[in-house]
């Protein structure tokens, strides 16, 4: 386990004890998403990198001394995270680049990342004898919650957009969740949860408001440096809606670079659609998190549609710290990067996810990444959980009556 030293706020830097403080800084409200720390010095002597290779657990678990836990605590049984990782010189070749990875957290148990911040957040649920936890969500996080919540028998209480793919629907009301399908956005949807759960005394497991979800998240930068056998890409791109990714993916590799596990932390780069980009427009106009303002959101990856990103403090810091970039891509690269990913890898990626091969695209082209770095794509969400958006990426199939005559003249053989 890792005893919490201190939770610490991004914007006025005011640190609190964790039992004085829940969710976000007293002071600077929700702008002020906490960040979980350490006692890095203590950590430090206490574990060597290379006992993990003696670790049984394949999953996010094996990295529990680093996460805020206590070593003998319940942990829920889904195998979450250990996704695979693979180098791919055709996508590495088609963007001109030295090399390209991708890391597939496709392949957790409800189809994404988000997994891996709700098992975190309902492990400390049991921990403290929490009985019902809730969440609004764009789908994904609420599938996640929902998912793992259903593994070990814990109440859930959901807010979505009623516009939500259905797929991403379907998982939560056969995982058993109960489901408000709110009339209004994400951003609505976010509000009205954090109202209840405070009004009621529901654990909130909101993106950003929720301290933890980022000490799930991290994990998968420990993954990619202990894949990579300890070294880093230069840079990682990562799809971006309310920054709470991008604040995991730099958590992690500045966990393990106070630890001296890793020599740097990777230049960040996050991708946004451009009728959802709050976070790429702050960044341009080098606005500071506590004077954005609310953005429209309307984009055909769900995932990263967010008018107000709740993590917007420490999403920017860590594109600015890591000397990282934001960049906007337009729904119809978005749509078309599905079939080109998958095409090239096997690879099958929801829109948002999409969105990074996009941006990635982008990127070189506007030589923010240079030919001769390394890069990995965070593969954040899978395809199947949004088939409609799936579907306008490509033709369709071939119509064919059951004969062979018809066959050899759909494919046009003579
Ligand atoms: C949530 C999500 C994102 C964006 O994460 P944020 O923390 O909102 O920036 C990207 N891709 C997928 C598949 C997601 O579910
Ligand atoms: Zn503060």
């Amino acid at each position: 386990m890792a005893d919490i030293k201190e939770l610490r706020c991004p914007i006025c830097n005011r640190t609190y004890s964790p039992l004085d403080v829940t969710y976000t800084c007293p002071q600077c409200g929700p702008v002020g998403t906490l960040e979980v720390l350490y006692n890095y010095e203590h950590l430090k002597a206490q574990l060597d990198r290379d006992e993990l290779r003696n670790e049984l657990q394949q999953s996010m678990w094996r990295y529990k001394s680093l996460l805020p836990i206590q070593a003998d605590s319940f942990v829920p049984p889904l195998r979450v995270g250990m996704t695979p990782f693979y180098e791919t010189s055709r996508v590495a070749e088609a963007l001109q680049l030295k090399r390209v990875w991708l890391k597939d957290d496709g392949q957790n148990p409800t189809g994404s990342l988000k997994d891996r911040a709700s098992a975190m957040v309902v492990a400390r649920a049991m921990e403290q004898g929490i009985k019902i936890v809730s969440t609004a969500s764009t789908g994904n996080a609420a599938a996640a919650l929902s998912g793992v919540a259903a593994s070990v028998g814990m109440e859930v209480v959901i807010f979505v957009p009623s516009t939500a793919p259905e797929a991403k629907i379907a998982q939560l009301l056969v995982y058993g969740a109960t489901v408000l399908l709110v009339e209004d956005t994400y951003d609505v949807a976010f509000e009205l949860c954090s109202e209840m759960c405070l009004k009621e005394g529901w654990y909130c497991r909101n993106t950003g408001m929720n301290p933890y979800t980022v000490e799930g998240k991290k994990t998968v930068a420990y993954e990619i440096a202990e894949q990579m056998n300890w070294t880093v890409p230069d840079v990682v791109i990562v799809g971006v809606g309310d920054g709470n990714i991008i604040a995991g993916v730099y958590k992690g590799f500045w966990d393990l670079f106070q630890l001296g596990w890793i020599e740097r932390i990777p230049r960040l780069i996050g991708v946004q659609a451009s009728g959802s980009s709050a976070l790429a427009h702050a960044w341009e106009h080098n606005l500071r998190p506590e004077h954005m303002q609310p953005m429209p959101a309307n984009t055909v990856a769900d995932s990263i549609s967010a008018g107000v990103p709740r993590d917007r403090a420490k999403a920017l810091r860590a594109v600015r710290q890591t000397n990282g970039a934001f960049i906007a891509v337009p729904d119809d690269e978005i749509l078309s990067a599905i079939p080109t990913l998958a095409r090239m890898t096997g690879v099958f990626a929801e829109p948002s996810c999409a969105a990074v091969y996009a941006g990635a695209k982008r990127a070189v082209q506007s030589k923010l990444v240079d030919a001769d770095e390394s890069v990995l794509l965070l593969m954040t969400g899978n395809g199947l959980k949004d088939i409609k958006r799936a579907q306008q990426s490509v033709a369709q199939g071939l119509r064919v009556q059951p004969t062979i005559e018809s066959v050899r003249q759909a494919l046009q053989i003579r």
